[in-house]
């Protein structure tokens, strides 16, 4: 059995802590199956650090997700905490966290089970075994970028100024990740950046190119204008496997690609960061949802994209590719099996908690594992 990994859980508001408690009972399984076994600390994020501390994240905590392999994270947020002091709400500890440890690759993969095609705003042809990965460069672009504001110019009139700047380097990385990611997939990875109208553009291509250039011959590289690959991801999403944008394209574009899988309550995440010595990357697993307040507290909420973060965690951080899948599977046959949290749900389907799909997964994994 491997030996023990460090891992730091942040259940955070609202229903993370309750996705949070699935995501625990199939770590135990895996404890309890020999799988994996990992030294875990869990604290406060988010509102509830901001109630119990007066700020959403403490140093301590801060300091402790440095020290760990990996940060499993569930939602911070809620209608309590909307007029607190702009650094101290929940979502800057949440920003904290992927700042300080700069985690500068967001990944989102946009999976489609088969059992949820149906789901989709799109046709179910167009999405069913839909299976593409976008990795949206996430600490630099015009969210970052120097000046920004908002300044009076006279006669009534004001100016707003956003500044969209790339370095060579942050695109360099981003781009060797996501070669790197293809690899373990359909090896191929589309560049996309709006180079006819702006000069970030021009040099994302470039570096893209070069960087390509540079030991990823085996990998497919394309290029494709940001406004085309929305367009695309709507009429024909499947052509896809990684796409690599900008921090605002990959904003918009990862939103949009996470609506052709149909619910919030499926989506995971991981936010990686540069290799260390040893090759091992900071990194922070979450799902893409929030904290949902209006099902916060009734054991309403779909555990699966905690779950599903949780195996992109065993995939990315630890390099635990047969136990990443086998909670994939577990996921999918519990949905093939007709199980559906309210988010979820179908005619003639069976209506479940987050504690009972929790459990669901838990006794698929227990079948996988015969
Ligand atoms: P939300 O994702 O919390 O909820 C949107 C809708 O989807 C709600 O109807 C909710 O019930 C449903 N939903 C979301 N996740 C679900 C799940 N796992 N199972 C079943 N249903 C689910 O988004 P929102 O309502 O815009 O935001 C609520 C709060 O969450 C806000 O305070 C917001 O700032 C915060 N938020 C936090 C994060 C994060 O921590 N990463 C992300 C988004 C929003």
């Amino acid at each position: 059995m491997p030996a023990n990994k460090k891992l730091l859980m942040l259940p955070g508001d609202g229903i993370g802590p309750e996705v949070m408690n699935q995501v625990r009972r199939v770590i135990d399984w895996m404890d309890k199956a020999r799988h994996v076994s990992f030294d875990i600390d869990e604290d406060l994020v988010g509102g509830a650090a901001y109630d119990a501390h007066g700020t959403s994240l403490t140093d301590e905590t801060l300091a402790d997700a440095m020290g760990v392999d990996a940060v499993l994270l569930g939602a911070v947020g809620g209608p309590k905490w909307d007029n607190v002091e702009r650094d101290k709400r929940p979502e800057a500890g949440l920003l904290a966290l992927r700042k300080e440890r700069e985690l500068f690759a967001n990944l989102r993969p946009a999976t489609v089970f088969p059992a949820l095609a149906e789901a989709s705003s799109l046709k179910t042809e167009l999405v069913a075994g839909l299976d593409m990965l976008i990795i949206r460069e996430l600490t630099g672009g015009v969210y970052f970028g120097q000046p920004r504001g908002i300044e009076d110019i006279g006669g009534g009139e004001k100016r707003a100024i956003d500044t969209q700047v790339y370095t060579s380097s942050e695109i360099d990385r981003i781009c060797r990740l996501a070669f790197d990611m293809a690899r373990k997939r359909d090896n191929r990875v589309m560049s996309v950046e709006k180079a006819n109208v702006m000069e970030t553009g021009v040099l994302w291509r470039e570096v893209a190119t070069a960087a390509h250039a540079d030991g990823y011959d085996d990998v497919e590289l394309s290029h494709m204008y940001a406004d085309n690959c929305a367009m695309q991801l709507v009429r024909a999403p499947k052509q896809f496997d990684v796409i690599v944008p900008d921090n605002l394209f990959g904003d918009i574009l990862s939103d949009c690609a996470a609506m052709l899988t149909g619910s919030l309550g499926m989506l995971p995440s991981a936010s990686l960061g540069a290799p260390d010595e040893s090759g091992r990357r900071k990194a922070m697993y979450e799902p893409v949802h929030g904290t949902a307040p209006d099902i916060a507290g009734q054991d309403k909420a779909n555990p699966l994209a905690m779950i599903l973060s949780y195996a992109m965690c065993l995939r990315y951080s630890f390099d635990m590719e047969e136990g990443a899948e086998m909670v994939e599977a577990a996921a999918k046959t519990v949905l093939d099996n007709g199980l559906r949290t309210g988010d979820i749900m179908q005619p003639g389907m069976t209506l479940v908690s987050c504690q009972q799909m929790g459990e669901a997964v838990t006794v698929e994994l227990d079948k996988l594992a015969g």
